[in-house]
């Protein structure tokens, strides 16, 4: 086996990863993660290679020169995708074209004034800055915006610092040994395209897990959160509370049941989408007042739960205080000009409670006050023992 057998399993490679991010990327629809723009990296690379191996000999001429610039542009094309990745939305055709465009010119400058072998250099030079480049990123991103991906971005930077140092050894070897170092039977270049064999064969599978694991959280926060106000649903709520109540230095907790007064005339008299946007406003309200660690939950329709965890009963009256003022003083613009919008809440105090299980009564209780403070005035706090 020499180094164009490994090349053209290499280019196969790259083709079926190629179709099977394109599949990916289809089913994704909305949010590709930068699966489509990952597709067109490796149609770039697997056409370039497919190219040298068409070509034979490292000569000047529209293929060699096309296959530079393509093996040049697929890496710039992961680095796009990469960042989509990162839910940062960056254009792709254009960039992509314009570094087409300058390293076609800049190669038939290099070729022009100083020959086939500095142009050779040129790319293996070109490559290893860029891999260079690449493995710090990596390695700043696992440090910031991808911390909780720094295995995996560590193991990027360790795979694409190998390809960087090949890069960089071919560069010396061209410019001290000339086109000998092209040689497809010699052992360096054989070296070479095993690794990037390797590399084609690992990283694709690896960030296609990167992609799962990214939807199965985006699917683990859906089934907890509510998407209107984004505050926890049920769900969410139990297993926060589940949770609480594992840890051994858990206090108790007190439920507290927040209920929109007259919330139905509030959709009677600006619609159902503006009422949904005074749902997003109170929960906005009930968010910036809750503290650390305390639960908030859209228990159903203008209903909102949240449990005041470790603190004691004149604390949770106080906290949904707070709510309640929170919530009458915070308005919103209505639909018609100089309209506002505002509204009161009523809030029922459950008495403490210290287990999961005790949900359902600590519910009832807080019901109980809730339906004590409506037919009391509304706008008001009433908690469970000072009416029972
Ligand atoms: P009270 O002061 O007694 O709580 O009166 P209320 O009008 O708030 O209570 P009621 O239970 O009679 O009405 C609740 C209304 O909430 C009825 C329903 O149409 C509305 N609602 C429930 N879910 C949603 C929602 O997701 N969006 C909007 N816009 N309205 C909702
Ligand atoms: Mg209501
Ligand atoms: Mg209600």
């Amino acid at each position: 086996m020499n180094a164009t057998v490994i090349l053209g399993m290499l280019c196969v490679h790259l083709m079926c990863f190629c179709v099977m991010f394109l599949l990916i990327s289809v089913r994704l629809k909305g949010g590709k993660m930068g699966t489509d723009v990952f597709a067109a990296g490796h149609l770039l690379l697997g056409l370039a290679y497919f190219l040298q191996l068409l070509g034979g000999a490292p000569e000047w001429g529209v293929a060699s020169v096309v296959n530079h610039t393509l093996t040049f542009c697929a890496p710039v094309v992961y680095v796009l995708g990469a960042i989509r990745f990162f839910d940062r939305h960056v254009p792709v055709w254009g960039p992509l074209l314009t570094v087409a465009g300058l390293y076609t010119g800049a190669q038939v400058l290099v070729q022009m004034a100083l020959g086939t072998e500095a142009r050779h250099a040129l790319l293996a030079c070109a490559c290893a800055v860029l891999f260079l480049g690449m493995v710090v990123t990596l390695l700043y991103s696992a440090r910031t915006f991808a911390r909780d991906l720094r295995v995996e971005m560590m193991l990027f930077a360790v795979l694409i610092g190998g390809i960087c140092v090949l890069n960089a050894a071919k560069f010396v070897m061209i410019l001290t040994g000339g086109l000998q170092a092209l040689d497809m039977s010699s052992p360096f270049q054989m070296a070479f395209y095993l690794y990037m064999s390797f590399l084609g064969t690992v990283l694709p599978p690896a960030v296609v897990w990167l992609v799962l694991s990214r939807l199965v959280d985006q699917l683990r926060i859906l089934a907890v959160n509510d998407p209107l106000t984004g505050l926890l649903n049920r769900r969410g709520l139990t297993e926060g509370l589940a949770r609480h109540f594992r840890s051994r230095m858990a206090a108790s907790a007190h439920l507290l049941i927040v209920d929109i007064d007259h919330f139905k005339q509030i959709n009677d008299t600006h619609g159902h989408q503006m009422g949904d946007a005074v749902l997003a406003r109170v929960a906005e309200a009930l968010k910036s007042t809750v503290r650390q660690g305390d639960l908030a939950c859209r228990f159903g329709g203008e209903e909102f739960v949240v449990l005041a965890l470790n603190t004691d009963h004149s604390g949770a009256v106080h906290l949904a205080e707070r709510m309640r003022e929170a919530v009458a003083s915070s308005q919103m613009p209505g639909g018609k000009p100089h309209e506002l919008i505002r509204c009161t809440v009523t809030i029922g105090v459950s008495m403490g409670f210290a287990s999961a299980a005790a949900l359902d009564e600590a519910l009832q209780q807080a019901d109980a006050a809730l339906y004590h403070g409506k037919t009391s005035g509304r706008n008001r706090v009433e908690w469970a023992p000072a009416w029972g």
